[in-house]
């Protein structure tokens, strides 16, 4: 039983085994279909904040809306190798539309070399499936969990992404009409 049709989509150059891990996994954590498409997004110049770089996160997902190519039935979560923020915050891990279409992660911050930390290629594919069923989470209509362990649990920092799993609990499972997830 599947709930969804999801898209992931690169934006800007990702490597294909970091989507291919997560269309491989991301069904173990909720019911949907996940297909790669691998015709990359490009991200426009304006969508950066000139002092620091950092991408516009609100205004990405905007522009999503105004590109998009897929499906209406689809739903499109954009994996990108940058950093990013929202309005109020200095950085985000993500972010997606509550019960809409799309979403995005960004990558950069899940690396541990960003915090000056030896590179650990599955630690590094652990928070980016973690990050992406979170952003899922949000497509499907679930809201942030208070559950200690689960993936929808809001992440504030990197420490926080570590102590979660990678699959919602049951509670969130439950709202979303599914008793059990195949392993
Ligand atoms: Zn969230
Ligand atoms: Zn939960």
């Amino acid at each position: 039983m599947s709930i969804a049709n999801l898209v992931l989509v690169p934006a800007g150059f990702i490597y294909h085994w970091i989507l291919e891990f997560l269309a491989d996994k991301m069904p173990k954590a909720f019911p949907v279909e996940v297909r790669i498409d691998f015709n990359s997004v490009e991200i426009p110049p304006l969508l950066y904040n000139p002092e620091n770089s950092q991408l516009k996160s609100e205004d990405f997902l905007r522009y999503l809306r105004s590109i998009d190519r897929w499906a209406s039935d689809e739903k499109i979560l954009v994996i990108i190798d940058d950093d990013a923020f929202a309005p109020g915050t200095n950085f985000v891990f993500g972010q997606a539309e509550l019960g809409g279409r799309f979403g995005a992660v960004y990558l950069s911050r899940l690396r541990p070399e960003f915090y000056g930390e030896r590179e650990n290629k599955p630690l590094f594919l652990l928070r980016a499936l973690k990050e992406a069923n979170h952003e899922l989470g949000h497509l499907l209509g679930l809201r942030h969990c208070s559950t200690s362990n689960c993936v929808m649990r809001f992440s504030l920092s990197i420490w926080d992404v570590d102590k979660k799993d990678w699959k919602p609990c049951d509670r969130c499972l439950s709202k979303l009409g599914v008793i059990n997830v195949r392993t």
